[in-house]
């Protein structure tokens, strides 16, 4: 984080690259068409969409999120060059 005492307000960068930065991630992303993202940087969505009209779908969602979930990697793979769908985040709203 970074401020100045004659302005407001702060910047905030985010670095990926810093060690340990995936150890507590609880991140997931809905996008706008609907998909579950495990990583901002996964290769694929969970399709959830077709699971999001009606209430009482509510059991059958959880239990694909709760699926999706084991799925769920430890951290991302940029170091190996890999940043999957993702080309920047605002694709998945990050
Ligand atoms: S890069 Fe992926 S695993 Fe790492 S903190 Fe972000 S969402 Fe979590």
């Amino acid at each position: 984080m970074f401020r100045h005492d004659d302005y407001q307000g702060e910047i905030g960068l985010i670095m990926p690259y810093e060690k340990d930065f995936c150890l507590s991630c609880n991140r997931l992303r809905v996008s706008a068409v609907g998909d579950l993202h495990l990583c901002l940087f996964g290769e694929q969505g969970i399709p959830l969409r077709d699971l999001l009209a009606e209430d009482s779908q509510m059991d059958d969602l959880a239990l694909r999120i709760a699926g999706g979930l084991s799925l769920k990697k430890q951290t991302h793979f940029l170091h190996d060059g890999n940043s999957g769908i993702t080309q920047n985040l605002s694709f998945i709203g990050g």
